[in-house]
């Protein structure tokens, strides 16, 4: 789950760590209010939406007064920005963040991330903050420093001060740098996040380290334990059939291709969606229905993937294991019924009551397409679909 910068900023601001003063606005007047609030005679106008890259896009404004706070808030709000994260699309603005102007000696950069490799989290630190640190990435990757970090220690002070000297903060800063480190590593870990990143994270005139831009996602599966977090939750950011899906406890992720999935258990989910790439095809959606799959389950996952006007075909691809074939086979009939099926439908199932379940199947009447190994699944599915 994704939050925007003025929430991350909350939650780093709770964990010690220094960030601008800064006030989200929904409208105009507010925005304005907000520079009027925060004095001074530089403002940062900032578009609040759950993708970086707003600088580049235009989503991020110096204003020397308050009537350009006015006007900039004016021109930001509402714009369908578009940055390279957004897709060509972009994403509208209907959140704002007015923040003091910061002085800005030197930008770094500064991202926490799990590294599945080494089962570590991996802090890492960069000289080249700013706007373009994925072209660092690319190009200049030795300048990326990196520490993955003992669990059981968490980063220590030398840890910390190391990343700091590397990455050439002053030497009088280099502790300050050192302890805005170690908060931003507790803030990941006490809060089941699964990247946090602070790009840029800046030197002051006056030898300050603070944290300018703030990026975090967490792991859905333990935020049962981050009601404050959940409470952060912005649906105009998520995708509508993802947040229907969720609703039901299906796992969807919508794509591009026009061949609906529909499977259960993530493992066989994404090696259905290889088979019909294999075969030629390209899957629509990524649909885990998971154990459970009930009849009103099948049904709800059905809608939600009839509801993208791309799907040609769809692949239902079952193993009954606990759940049995029968019972899928059910769901599937009382869900084909329930929708008005009109795109082809291929079904194949394995597993416990197998036999019961394609009869049940073969005499509903209804036009499904039934398959036996994968491979015929999938270039049933594929033909199907052109
Ligand atoms: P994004 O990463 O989405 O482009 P940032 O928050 O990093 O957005 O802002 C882009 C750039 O704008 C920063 O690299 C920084 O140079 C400048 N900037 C952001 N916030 C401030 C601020 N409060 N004061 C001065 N400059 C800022
Ligand atoms: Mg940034």
């Amino acid at each position: 789950m994704k939050i925007h910068e003025y929430q991350g900023k909350e939650l780093l601001q709770k964990f010690g760590v220094t960030v601008p003063r800064g006030i989200p606005a929904f409208t105009v007047d507010e925005a304005v209010k907000a520079a009027e609030q925060l004095g001074g005679s530089v403002w940062v106008v900032k578009a609040q939406i759950h993708a970086g890259g707003r600088g580049k896009g235009g989503g991020v404004k110096l204003a020397r007064s308050i009537d350009e706070v006015r006007m900039l808030a004016n021109e930001i709000l509402g714009m369908q920005l578009v940055t390279h994260q957004t897709g060509p699309e972009g994403q509208k603005v209907r959140r704002l963040l007015v923040e003091e102007g910061a002085d800005i000696q030197k930008e770094y950069y500064v991202g926490i991330v799990t590294d599945r490799a080494t089962q570590r989290v991996c802090v890492m630190a960069s000289s080249e903050g700013g706007m373009e640190i994925e072209e660092v990435a690319e190009k200049t990757p030795e300048k990326i420093l990196k520490v993955f970090v003992d669990p059981t220690r968490g980063l220590t002070d030398e840890e910390a001060v190391g990343l700091a000297r590397g990455i050439g903060v002053p030497e009088a800063s280099a502790d300050r740098a050192a302890a805005e480190f170690k908060k931003l590593y507790q803030v990941y870990w006490d809060t089941d996040a699964s990247l946090a990143e602070i790009n840029p994270l800046i030197l002051e005139g006056n030898g300050n380290i603070k944290a300018l831009d703030a990026k975090f996602n967490f792991d859905p599966n333990a935020l049962f334990r981050h009601p404050d977090i959940v409470a952060y939750r912005d649906l105009d950011e998520e995708d509508p059939a993802e947040i229907e899906a969720s609703k039901y406890d299906l796992a969807y992720i919508q794509l591009e291709g026009n061949i609906g999935c529909l499977v259960n258990g993530a493992g066989l989910a994404m090696a259905t969606m290889d088979s019909i790439k294999l075969f030629g095809g390209e899957p629509a959606n990524f649909l885990d229905v998971g154990g459970g799959a009930t009849a009103e389950k099948v049904t709800e996952a059905f809608k939600i993937m009839l509801a993208n006007k791309d799907v040609k075909a769809i692949l239902v691809n079952i193993f009954g294991g606990i759940m049995r074939c029968d019972v899928i086979a059910e769901g599937v009939i009382a869900a084909c019924r329930a929708v008005d099926l009109d795109v082809p439908l291929v079904v194949r199932m394995k597993g416990t009551n197998e036999q019961k379940g394609k009869q049940m199947l073969a005499e509903s009447g209804l036009p499904i397409i039934s398959a036996d190994t994968m491979a015929e699944a999938a270039t049933a599915v594929v033909a199907a679909a052109q």
